[in-house]
């Protein structure tokens, strides 16, 4: 009989992509792919970046006591950056001792190993967590399972210590991967057919700062868009502060790098980003918006944005609706502002109150999703070339992005997934967009 896993994944592209890795180490295994009901290991690979998804995970992780009991050799593991958070392994082991193993951000490549000790007879739980960040594991050989979209780690972890944000405190100091094994996987893939590539890292400007050979990241894009093939190069996340000309003149250089820059600009008041640590005010950041038109002028820009951040007044809150005016963003992903232990905004006094946030929320969602929406407008008649990427089965479609990000729908009697597909926009709706194909 087959053996089977699961990997349930919370939380950004970087876990969706870790995820993968965890896939790849338990295909080495021998396990297959499989639903919850009939894995004989179940993998958590959770998120702490907002308190909803560490409840979700808590929740997940609770459910499966019954079956436990019932199966003592199902195999229970729970990883991620949630277990990198002070005394959350002995949490773990507190709410749920039925868990097998528990492992950290860095020591994933160390999974097999536990797995194996633990199938070896060991009874109790098995935690193994790494407080510091270790060496780069090269030679990973992750299960994808997103094609023909491919996301390539360049650099882990992060030095910026936004006042809000736990990352650098569960992902970290900056590390970046040498230029040759980025350069020699993304030609793997290019060569296996994935046809769009993300680079990723929590911030990929600072890609090389901590390199011995001399590279930036506009020089590691150069090099990246100049592999042969045909594929799409997308990068994630842009911090604004170190968003610079050099960068924006090699998008200019490369048809294969889209004109769309997400570049998370969280607040339009100084006084906020300041608070924030962003390191950057809104002039700075309009600027280089201003700087990055005048290269590309047809160039779209999407962000994130929290608000209620502790201390935000009306007038804050007015500055960013302000700046999200004069920008134009193409799309965002809106926050309310939620307290992480552990990081210095959740010390701060001035919290602001649920309502208020919540008002705050629906006045900016309303006008970013009226200026999608104005965008989407735009496409009506129009003709654009999509990346075919998915089925949706409750609309029969399948879909696809262009290289502004937009979701184009349309309907085939075949499978085309992988497919370059030109479509005609006869309607749209929010970010999506519908169309037959020319
Ligand atoms: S740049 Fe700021 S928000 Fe992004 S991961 Fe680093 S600390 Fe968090």
């Amino acid at each position: 009989m087959e053996k089977r896993y699961t990997v349930i994944t919370y939380g950004c592209q970087m876990n969706v992509h870790e995820s993968e890795k965890i896939a790849g180490i338990l295909e080495e295994m021998g396990y297959v792919r499989g639903g919850e009901e009939d894995a004989q290991i179940i993998v958590f690979n959770t998120c702490c970046i907002r308190e909803n998804a560490e409840n979700h995970a808590f929740g997940n992780i609770g459910a499966l006591k019954k079956r436990k009991k019932e199966d003592p050799d199902l195999l229970i593991c729970v990883g991620g950056c949630m277990m990198q958070e002070k005394g959350m392994p002995e949490e773990i082991k507190r709410k749920f001792p039925f868990v097998d193993v528990v492992f950290g951000t860095h020591n994933l490549y160390e999974l097999r190993h536990l797995i194996e000790m633990k199938q070896a007879g060991r009874k109790k739980i098995l935690i193994d967590i790494h407080d510091k960040e270790g060496e780069i594991i090269e030679g990973e050989n992750p299960s994808r399972t997103s094609y023909p979209n491919a996301w390539v780690n360049i650099n882990y972890g992060c030095n910026n210590f936004c006042t809000y944000c736990i990352v650098p405190y569960v992902r970290g100091r900056e590390r970046s991967r040498k230029p040759e094994h980025i350069l020699s996987e993304v030609e793997k893939l290019v060569k296996e057919g994935y046809k769009e590539i993300t680079l990723l890292g929590q911030n990929v400007n600072s890609y090389g700062k901590d390199l011995e050979c001399s590279m930036t990241f506009p020089e590691l894009l150069d090099k990246v868009a100049s592999i042969e093939g045909e594929f799409r190069l997308r990068f994630m996340t842009s911090h604004p502060k170190d968003f610079n000309e050099e960068l924006v003149k090699v998008i200019a250089k490369h048809d294969k790098i889209p004109n769309l820059i997400h570049l998370p600009v969280q607040s339009g008041s100084d006084r906020i980003l300041s608070a924030m640590n962003r390191r950057y005010t809104s002039g700075e950041y309009l600027a280089k918006v201003k700087m990055l038109r005048f290269y590309l002028p047809d160039a779209e820009l999407t962000s994130d944005i929290i608000v209620g951040f502790p201390g935000e007044t009306d007038e804050d809150f007015e500055a960013t609706m302000r700046l999200v005016k004069e920008v134009d963003f193409a799309s965002a992903f809106t926050f309310v502002y939620s307290k992480r232990k552990g990081t210095k905004a959740a010390e701060m006094e001035n919290q602001v109150p649920e309502e208020i946030q919540k008002k705050r929320i629906m006045s900016l969602i309303e006008l970013v999703n009226a200026q999608t929406r104005a965008k989407s407008e735009k496409y009506l008649g129009k003709e654009v070339t999509i990346l075919c990427e998915d089925y949706d089965t409750k609309k029969g479609m399948y879909l696809g992005r262009d290289e502004y990000g937009r979701m184009g729908y349309f309907k085939s009697d075949r499978n085309r997934i992988g497919d370059w597909i030109r479509l005609k926009i006869t309607d749209c709706s929010g970010i999506s967009l519908y169309g037959e194909e020319v």
